[in-house]
């Protein structure tokens, strides 16, 4: 990997630089640094996302009791309104069916620790958990990769569905052809748990049955733990982070 040279001889100076599953993770040392080294990537034709120390420090909760006919934009605004400015709201999925649920996901700033007493929403009674240890990785929704969000991403899209450079809104695979992975080219799509190329790291306190995996399985499947909550599971929860659809 060429990165560290070519930090060197633009000086961009860094406190770390660490190999990741698909690249290097860079830490630059201030922003004037970080904005050398993202015109630098840029310029020559890099590949590259950026996070923030913050964006790593969110808060992620769940609002339980938010039934599907309010919207996400309608809890983000109650929520500024109870003084939670700034809030991302996702409405979560079902394992099975990818049935909508009464919870939706939020991620709030680190400080605003408060959103957990949040008793009322939207007029409705609703309690606030925070989401549980994350066991699934982050995947950008973007190039398909793991680590990152695709807010921040500026990878070339790769479809989830069939691995082309094409965003997965835009795929013309039909129901037919088998999917193929933008990670591994295996015979699934890029959000199978079972993907080799699935960051093993993260789930280091769940046993993981070790199924072959089989392009039909679900993503449940590698789950095998019972849900602590009856009704819900983490598996439910992250289901619009982990498993886009199959067809
Ligand atoms: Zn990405
Ligand atoms: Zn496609
Ligand atoms: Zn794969």
């Amino acid at each position: 990997m060429e990165v560290p040279k070519l930090l060197t001889t633009q000086h961009i100076r860094y406190t770390k630089a660490k190999l990741i599953n698909d690249g290097v993770a860079i830490y630059p040392c201030s922003p004037q640094d970080h904005r050398a080294l993202t015109r630098t990537l840029t310029d020559k034709g890099e590949e590259y996302h950026t996070f923030t120390l913050s964006e790593e420090r969110t808060l992620r909760v769940v609002i339980r009791g938010i039934p599907e006919g309010i919207t996400p934009s309608e809890v983000q605004l109650d929520l500024e309104q109870q003084g939670f400015p700034g809030a991302i709201v996702h409405r979560m999925a079902g394992r099975q069916n990818r049935q909508e649920m009464p919870l939706v996901l939020v991620q709030a700033q680190a400080d605003q620790e408060s959103i957990l007493q949040v008793t009322r929403c939207c007029s409705l009674v609703v309690r606030v958990e925070r989401q549980r240890k994350q066991q699934v990785a982050t995947q950008c929704h973007r190039c398909q990769r793991f680590g990152h969000g695709q807010s921040r991403c500026t990878a070339a899209p790769k479809c989830v569905k069939c691995g082309e450079n094409h965003s997965t809104h835009e795929c013309k695979k039909s129901r037919d052809t088998p999917a193929r992975c933008a990670n591994c080219a295996g015979p699934h799509p890029a959000s199978y748990l079972g993907c080799p190329k699935y960051p093993k790291s993260k789930q280091t306190k769940t046993p993981v049955k070790t199924h072959t995996p089989t392009p039909t399985q679900t993503a449940a499947n590698t789950q095998p733990t019972p849900a602590p909550t009856p009704g819900t599971s983490y598996a439910d929860m992250t289901k619009k982070d982990t498993t886009t659809n199959t067809s």
